[in-house]
């Protein structure tokens, strides 16, 4: 606040419009409350500056100024509006539309002169006073009658001018958002100083209007449409005016306000400028038809909440057109086999979104999907994104068509398809049976005789939930088994018991653990030694391990903890306890996956940050840490003087600044996954 440093001297106009909100604030909160922001020194202080103010330009008088007031005018806590703050009523079609233009043209009784179609912005109302041509005061909408004072916020808005092209009294009323390139720049320096990005272009600007005392300055844009003090002008003829006195008006735009003699073409203009949504730079949530001439609208006159002569056709929810790369198919829990979408990244409404669901088989089916296809993307808010329709016009030849499951995949079992959701037929015990499967494998505990039949048959006989299970049963137990024979039961319970003494790694890979595999047991086995050393290492501690990084580190301790009471059974039964662990990892010929010792990224500490563009853009931060670790690298999650290598994408932000400021060594994305290039998954 730094009118307080120099109260002696003449405030500037913008801060003494700060000084009287202070002041203003200051009192209402005293007289409110009993609390205060400032001492009696200084609030007295600020009054004598802002009465000094007033002495020397008593043409620029706030009617909020505390000065001469009872109690400082601590009666109004927020700054009323000159003139309501009105919303705008919403139609969501054509007809709606219409029907809303033919109730206008009845309360007129004639039809309506002209119409004016413009672009709905999709960011903050908000008022600008000017007096003398020179901007005073900047209001949020608030509640209509009354809003919040954002003045401070007004040297950092494009296109609201601080002085306009003539010396007049106005106020200008328009709309303040951050366009696409202004969100984009935002969240790059957001990043930079470590604060959290901008969820979506509106909450963004929202928050960055009425922050203060923010280390850093985000740019914002100003649309202005409408005025007060400017009387008697048709719609389009008022937005030339704004435009003549210096403000941005939508008319530089793609979208630009259009006069419209009938409502067939207001109808037009509206699928014109809903078809340009996409291409516009910054977000439309619909578009806006008012009456355009003075006299219709004075006719029309205003409702208690909006114009009658204006209205709001609400586009559709977003959508945005990307490519179906591939369908997974996760089970849940209960055993629903559910399709998943994986899609190049799209951006839509601010958000990239990567993945959307497909709800079930008959869906892909009723839409028509392929694998390749150019489809629609919806998303709104917080929804799920969900694919829509794919473009089958825009198809090349080279699209496949998409592959439904015939077992299930996670335990391989049957899916039931009597229902529009796909189920294992196993359902809930489908985890314990592929667990089972995943265990007796020939990599993990190498059981032979517990294929996908018989893991089916002992869990359904309830005579295993997991795998510490297995070291329990019976020869009695199995006998009763159907077409379980003498010798299958001997073969069985003597894999069992070879299974017992398999090595340490062997064991560990068994679990299942998330984020591990032959390769990373093997490390993690070699390097603690045994399971209690394993089970004793903590976050930190794993991520020690050769190849694991921070963030893999905290997941596969979690997985321990949560493993604990079948890791204490496998103890019980002296699981993996009878083979020491040799101390270096061995090359293992047999291993079908590469030991990745002397991969293109041996010796390399690596972190990821920013978002990964082209071959790399449709892996999850983890699977990049796999693929590091595939490569022969250490991923870890925070640059350090250890750092070798930083792959910095797209808004890459602090970590970047300090791999630069330490001199280490920055790829992008492409020039990283060429490094790789072997290595990268394929799709
Ligand atoms: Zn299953």
């Amino acid at each position: 606040m730094t009118f307080m440093t120099e109260n002696s001297a003449l405030l500037s106009p913008a801060a003494y419009v700060e000084a009287v909100t202070t002041a203003v604030a200051a009192s209402a909160a005293y007289y409110g409350d009993g609390t205060t922001p400032l001492g009696d020194d200084e609030y007295d202080g600020l009054l004598r500056a802002i009465a000094a103010y007033e002495e020397a330009h008593p043409d620029e008088v706030l009617a909020e100024s505390p000065t001469g007031k009872v109690a400082g005018g601590a009666a109004q806590g927020d700054v009323p509006h000159s003139v309501p703050m009105l919303s705008l009523d919403n139609v969501f079609d054509a007809d709606e539309l219409a029907e809303w233009a033919a109730g206008l043209e009845r309360r007129l009784g004639r039809p309506v002169a002209a119409w004016c179609v413009e672009p709905k912005l999709d960011g903050l109302a908000i008022a600008a006073r000017y007096r003398g041509g020179r901007l005073v005061q900047v209001l949020t909408r608030g509640d209509g009658l009354a809003g919040e004072d954002i003045t401070h916020a007004a040297d950092a808005v494009l296109g609201l001018p601080p002085v306009l092209t003539e010396p007049i009294d106005v106020e200008l009323r328009g709309e303040v958002l951050l366009t696409t390139a202004q969100f984009e720049e935002a969240n790059r320096i957001r990043l930079a100083h470590e604060a959290t990005p901008f969820a979506h272009p509106r909450s963004g600007a929202a928050g960055t209007l009425r922050a203060k005392d923010r280390p850093y300055r985000i740019e914002l844009t100003f649309f202005a449409y409408s005025a007060i003090g400017l009387d008697d002008l048709g719609h389009v003829a008022l937005l030339e005016r704004l435009a003549a006195l210096g403000a941005n008006t939508a008319a530089s735009t793609a979208a630009a306000p259009m006069r419209c003699e009938t409502v067939e073409q207001v109808q037009e203009r509206i699928d014109v400028i809903a078809g340009l949504r996409t291409e516009l730079p910054f977000g439309i949530d619909g578009v806006v038809v008012k009456a355009d001439t003075a006299e219709d609208q004075r006719q029309a006159g205003n409702g208690s909440r909006a114009p009658r002569w204006a209205v709001a056709r609400k586009l559709a929810a977003e959508h945005k057109v990307t490519r179906l790369l591939a369908v997974e198919w996760n089970v849940g829990r209960t055993g629903i086999i559910a399709p998943r979408a994986v899609l190049e990244p799209v951006v839509i409404d601010g958000v990239t979104v990567t993945y959307a669901t497909l709800h079930n088989p008959s869906d892909i089916t009723r839409r028509g999907l392929m694998i390749g296809d150019q489809v629609f993307v919806y998303r709104a808010g917080d929804v799920i994104p969900r694919v829509e329709a794919p473009l089958a016009d825009q198809r090349t030849g080279a699209e496949s068509p998409i592959v439904f499951p015939e077992a299930c995949p996670r335990c391989g079992d049957a899916i039931d398809t009597s229902e529009q959701r796909w189920r294992c037929v196993r359902g809930r015990s489908c985890q314990a049976v592929a667990s089972v499967i995943y265990a007796a494998g020939r990599d993990q505990l190498d059981i032979e005789g517990l294929g996908g039949t018989r893991a089916i048959q002992l869990v359904e006989a309830g005579l295993v939930k997991d795998i510490a299970d297995l070291f329990t049963l019976t020869r009695e137990q199995l006998l009763g088994l159907e077409r379980m024979g003498e010798t299958s039961t001997t073969n069985l319970l003597a894999a069992i018991e070879t299974a017992r003494g398999a090595a340490l790694s062997r064991v560990f890979c068994a679990l299942g653990v998330r984020g591990t595999g032959r390769t990373m047991s093997r490390r993690i086995a070699a390097h603690f030694g045994s399971m209690a050393a394993i089970r004793a290492a903590d976050a930190d501690t794993l991520a020690g391990v050769d190849g694991i990084g921070t963030e893999k580190a905290r997941v596969i301790a979690a997985e321990l903890l949560e493993l604990a009471p079948l890791l204490d059974r496998l103890q019980a039964q002296q699981v993996g306890t009878q083979v020491t662990e040799p101390q270096k990892p061995a090359a293992d010929a047999s291993d079908g996956e590469d030991d990745s010792a002397g991969g293109p990224l041996a010796g390399q500490a690596v972190v990821v940050t920013g978002s990964m563009t082209g071959p790399l853009a449709v892996l999850s931060r983890n699977e990049m840490n796999e693929l590091i670790e595939r490569a022969g690298g250490k991923a870890s999650s925070s640059v350090s003087k250890r750092t070798t290598l930083v792959v910095a994408g797209e808004k890459a932000g602090s970590k970047r600044t300090k791999a630069e400021e330490l001199g280490i060594r920055i790829l992008d994305p492409e020039e990283f996954a060429a490094l790789v290039a072997g290595l990268l998954p394929t799709t």
